[in-house]
């Protein structure tokens, strides 16, 4: 099973970041060990001061594919689930500015809690998710607001990877990323509807 991730894919986000907007996808990736799943606690590691969070739509593969054609991307994918990408910005940029990897500020164990999936069927087309932190909303958005939709990112992985059933892809977060404290409280919703709670320990 693999996890793509997608940086920079909410004008807004990639703003508040000072960095350009990307005409590609800019994808990173990872692993299995990184999935925090059924509301565990995330525990904060020694080896950063400052993760952020970044909420984002996930989405489930249902069928293997490789040079997906833009007109069969969508029958690709099945399911919709809400993760944060939890990035360890310190880390991050000390590794940008050298032109490294991301891996070790992206990619750390349970860097990436997630909700269970739902099929998009059930959604009627509605995709407003959004994060509330210590019972504020701290981030929103839709999948319309996406630099590169659902399909393009479809098209665009499988030039380089075999797509796979269960492989899912982080989509992007939109604006509002922020820091987390140990003791915060959050809480992810799609559509108003509750998916995801998880507690910085
Ligand atoms: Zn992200």
């Amino acid at each position: 099973m693999k996890i793509f991730c997608i940086g920079r894919n909410y004008a807004e986000h990639a703003l508040e970041l000072n960095n350009p907007i990307p005409d590609e996808p800019v994808v990173f990736m990872k692993p299995p060990g990184a999935l925090l799943v059924n509301d565990k606690p995330f525990y904060h590691p020694s080896f950063t001061s400052e993760i952020h969070y970044e909420v984002e739509l996930v989405i489930r593969i249902c069928k293997n594919g490789k040079h997906i054609q833009p007109e069969f991307a969508a029958r690709y994918y099945d399911k919709v689930a809400v993760g944060i990408d939890l990035t360890a910005r310190d880390l991050q940029s000390k590794l940008k500015s050298k032109g490294l990897p991301w891996e070790l500020a992206k990619a750390f164990d349970h860097s990436a809690p997630i909700s269970k999936f739902v099929p998009i069927s059930k959604l009627k087309g509605k995709m407003d998710f959004s994060l509330e932190k210590n019972g504020e909303i701290v981030q929103k958005g839709n999948p319309e607001s996406m630099i590169h939709s659902f399909e393009d990112l479809i098209v665009f992985l499988s030039k380089y990877f075999t797509l796979q059933m269960n492989d899912m892809i982080f989509t992007g977060t939109p604006a509002g990323v922020g820091k987390l404290e140990v003791g915060d409280q959050f809480r992810a919703f799609l559509n108003d509807r509750p998916m995801l709670n998880c507690e910085i320990r």
